[in-house]
């Protein structure tokens, strides 16, 4: 069970929050000339990493915000918990490294510092075969 820093209320339980999803996803600037794979790529395509993910979070049973959060999804460690709207932040190493859940990972990439940043600056599907997507 995560422990939710809400930006507004402090910590509270996971089941008072409802996930809404990768975070930072732009609305298209001419929604009128995109194709229909381009508005499936918009609507449907989202990253699914092994590591660091920022996405989307309402505090439902709270005070209803919306807030992002940065949260590793293997180890669960949530990293950052930002406003709405506001840039994506870097990873910081400011967060204590074990929380005592999720030890079942024995890759290194949890252990000590953040191994080589892997640029995640262009989302968009570049490696996405053109036939690929029936
Ligand atoms: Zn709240």
């Amino acid at each position: 069970m995560l422990l939710i820093p809400c930006p507004n209320c402090g910590p509270r339980d996971e089941t008072e929050f409802h996930y809404g999803g990768q975070a930072h996803v732009p609305y298209p600037e001419n929604p009128n000339e995109l194709s229909d794979t381009e508005w499936s790529r918009y609507l449907f395509y989202r990253e699914n990493p092994k590591g660091t993910f920022a996405e989307r979070w309402v505090h439902s049973t709270g005070c209803r915000q919306w807030f992002n959060m940065l949260r590793d999804t293997v180890s669960y460690d949530i990293q950052a918990v930002y406003p709405m709207g506001t840039p994506r932040p870097d990873r910081s190493p400011r967060v204590t490294p074990e929380s005592g859940t999720a030890s079942t990972a024995p890759d290194s990439t949890t252990t000590g510092t953040a191994g080589p940043s892997t640029s995640t600056t262009s989302i968009l599907t570049t490696t996405a075969p053109e036939g690929a997507t029936k």
